[in-house]
């Protein structure tokens, strides 16, 4: 187990929506569960002016994300502090600066900061710009760390000009690209499930395996973030960050091992290997977009996503986006990979599923495409793992069912608490394990991966197909996976077998 030295973490755009609802209580778990380390303290930064006081009330004493008691929350927020930059983030930080010593000083913080960066993307370089003005990018007199948050930019151009711009003041391993997808239990679990188990490693390759399925679905809409939604669309927002990461540890070569750079190595070399689809024709028959248009769920009317607030009416952005893609290596050459994201689907879900081929001789007849085994990791709701496998009807002949091999986690029991993602993603940074953050090329390689889909999209020659909001997405989907196969149209619990589950 690491050790979290002391330290002070000072939290740009800490008037914002993600400091409130997603920072803090983390925080707070880490202090309830003892994980902070003995002189630590908070000091958040933003335009907006607030006293310490207000900051603690606005973030933990009146807060309805932590529960305890007044006093408990109350002794917690002693830790917090808040320092307001006047009108703008490009300003000159003396002031700031001189409180961060002040607070480092006072809180024996032993001069190991780490800067959040919480604020819109265009504004880190700014900040990088200043905080190095002061010398607070400087490591002889202790570490100094960056965690910046998602867009990592909005395509490759923009993703190498983000880089270059925090390269100019912070060295590479000074910057925590944060993914809360990767703090999930389940993703991690991919590289055990892996690694750890010389069941499933033999089989992970072309001989073995049919072909790999991921499904990342909402049931709500765009809700309150139509406007950012609508320049971002499903494919920026989740395939090129979220989902592609998940990609990353299924197709990945085993490490050396578990060290951070080893990991982070062939996750890079794994995202290198997708195989690049330039050629329009390509490109028509392996992606397909799709909007939600207005339906009635359940006697209840939904609005189509160019009725949401905040969306152009004549919006061509996806709200589904699902992609076929082959990886060029050894052990995935002719795998077709599908890979889906949308919003408004029958169901919250994401899970990846590994569908295992036919034996090579069948001699019980009856088994069919839909049957094969499959292994299938579901990263939320119901985190745990399902491995689909052949067993004998009972009775005459040899009629064969799929069985289900189950674990959830929630089986584990209160004692081993699953930490949630902005906690254990923290509390890596703190103690300078960057396993679970992004690097610049794994970043720069997705984005040179998605960059031609988004492109030929924004043609306009390429179509967007509607779909009723509450349904598996446009009726081509299915169209876009080879044979006899279908999207495993997942339920809400892992265990249910499609056609019989309840969705919300
Ligand atoms: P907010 O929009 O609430 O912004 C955070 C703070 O940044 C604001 O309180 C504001 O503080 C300052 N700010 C916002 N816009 C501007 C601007 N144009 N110019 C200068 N300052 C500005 O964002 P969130 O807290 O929701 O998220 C922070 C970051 O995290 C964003 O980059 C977002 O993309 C990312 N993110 C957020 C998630 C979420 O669930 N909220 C999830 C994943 C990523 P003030 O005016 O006081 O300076």
């Amino acid at each position: 187990m690491r050790k979290t030295e002391n330290q002070l973490l000072v939290i740009f755009g800490a008037s914002g929506d993600l400091t409130a609802r997603k920072l803090v209580p983390a925080l707070y778990k880490l202090y309830k569960d003892k994980h902070l380390p003995e002189h630590f303290a908070v000091l958040g930064v933003a335009r907006s002016f607030m006293t310490d006081e207000e900051f603690r009330k606005r973030v933990a004493l009146e807060s309805k994300y932590l529960d305890d008691s007044e006093e408990f929350i109350a002794a917690f927020s002693e830790k917090l502090f808040y320092e307001d930059l006047h009108k703008k983030y490009d300003v000159d930080y003396r002031e700031l600066n001189e409180r961060i010593q002040d607070l480092n000083t006072t809180y024996q913080c032993d001069n190991n900061i780490i800067f959040y960066l919480s604020t819109p993307p265009s504004l880190f370089e700014a900040i990088a710009k200043n905080l190095t003005a002061k010398g607070l990018n400087d490591e002889r007199l202790g570490w100094k760390r960056l965690i910046v948050e998602k867009p990592f930019g909005y395509s490759l151009e923009t993703a190498k000009s983000l880089n270059e711009g925090l390269h100019r003041y912070f060295k590479e391993s000074q910057i925590y690209r944060i993914d809360h997808y990767l703090g999930k239990e389940t993703v991690q679990n991919i590289l055990v499930t892996r690694f750890a188990n010389s069941i499933f490693e033999p089989l992970w390759n072309r001989d073995y395996i049919h072909h790999v399925e991921i499904t990342n679905a909402e049931s709500g809409g765009v809700e309150s973030r139509g406007g950012y939604y609508d320049k971002s669309g499903a494919l920026r927002d989740m395939f090129q960050s979220h989902l592609l990461q998940l990609v990353a540890l299924i197709v990945m070569e085993p490490p050396l091992s578990a060290n951070p750079e080893e990991i982070r190595n062939e996750k890079m070399k794994a995202l290198k290997s997708l195989r690049l689809m330039t050629d329009p024709k390509v490109l028509e028959k392996n992606t397909i977009r799709g909007q939600y248009l207005a339906s009635e769920i359940e006697g209840e009317k939904v609005k189509g996503y160019r009725e949401e607030v905040d969306v152009d009416p004549d919006s061509t952005t996806e709200t589904y986006a699902a992609v076929k893609f082959y990886v060029d290596n050894w052990r995935w050459a002719d795998v077709p990979f599908y890979v889906r994201t949308a919003k408004r689907m029958p169901t919250k879900v994401t899970e990846v599923v590994i569908h295992f081929k036919s034996p090579h001789h069948q001699i019980f007849k009856n088994s069919d495409m839909n049957k094969d085994n499959k292994l299938i990791i579901r990263i939320q709701p119901d985190e745990g793992i399902l491995v689909k496998f052949g067993v004998k009807v009972p009775g005459q002949g040899f009629a064969v069912e799929r069985g289900n091999l189950d674990f959830y986690y929630e089986s584990l029991g209160d004692e081993s608490h699953i930490m949630e993602a902005y906690e254990r993603l923290l509390l890596d940074a703190m103690q300078g394990d960057a396993t679970l953050y992004a690097r610049a090329d794994e970043v720069e390689a997705a984005w040179r991966f998605t960059d031609p889909i988004l492109d030929h999209w924004k043609k306009g020659d390429a179509k967007i197909y509607g779909y009723s909001a509450g349904v598996w997405g446009p009726q081509h989907a299915d169209e876009l996976i080879e044979g006899k196969s279908m999207w495993r149209n997942p339920c809400e619990n892992l265990a249910d077998d499609a056609g019989y589950c309840v969705i919300e």
